[in-house]
């Protein structure tokens, strides 16, 4: 089931999600219905709050290089109670966009490696480890940092250095009057 997105200023995306206790029938429906909600709206990830689901659960599709210098998306990869292990101090910037955020993109610094653990549909646990050695790494790496943030009830946007915040709080008013019903 496709699900109606929460948009930016919407409380519910400032909330400290929960962790799933147990991967029960409700939890597969919600990530079936994160999955199709995403594909619908052509994301790269979605987590469970941007559906107004607190819960510690996003989806994600890698991003897969293609011989002639393009990408394709993975099939989506499921992340329940995901935590981040490690991450560098290194950083680099790279624009990035939110479906919560529509037809908005900015440049945000986040960390080139990254090791997260989270739990998949089994509830088997498994590690992924982005030593950023290449473009696509690390925009995989972004993508569930950016991902992660949510659960956290942060968004790209707090990432942005104030003067840019400033500069794009405009937009971002638009956004609200276009989206928020
Ligand atoms: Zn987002």
């Amino acid at each position: 089931m496709i699900h109606p997105l929460r948009y930016f200023d919407d409380p519910v995306l400032r909330k400290q999600s929960e962790p799933v206790e147990k991967i029960t029938d409700e939890i597969k429906q919600l990530v079936a219905d994160l999955i199709e909600t995403c594909a619908h709206h052509n994301g790269a990830g979605l987590s469970a709050c941007q559906i107004g689901i607190c819960l510690r659960i996003f989806i994600l599709h890698n991003y897969l290089p293609l011989p002639d210098g393009t990408w394709a998306l993975s099939a989506p990869l499921v992340f329940i109670n995901p935590k981040i292990l490690s991450a560098s101090q290194e950083v680099e910037s790279d624009s990035e966009g939110c479906l919560s955020i529509p037809h908005f993109r900015e440049w945000v610094e986040r960390p080139i490696k990254l090791t997260i653990e989270a739990l998949n549909l089994k509830g088997e646990r498994f590690v992924e480890v982005f030593e950023g050695r290449t473009e696509i790494e690390r925009l995989n790496a972004r993508v569930r940092f950016h991902e992660n943030d949510h659960l956290n009830g942060v968004l790209f946007i707090d990432r942005l250095p104030p003067k840019v915040r400033k500069r794009i709080e405009p937009q971002l008013r638009l956004i609200n009057t276009n989206y928020r019903k």
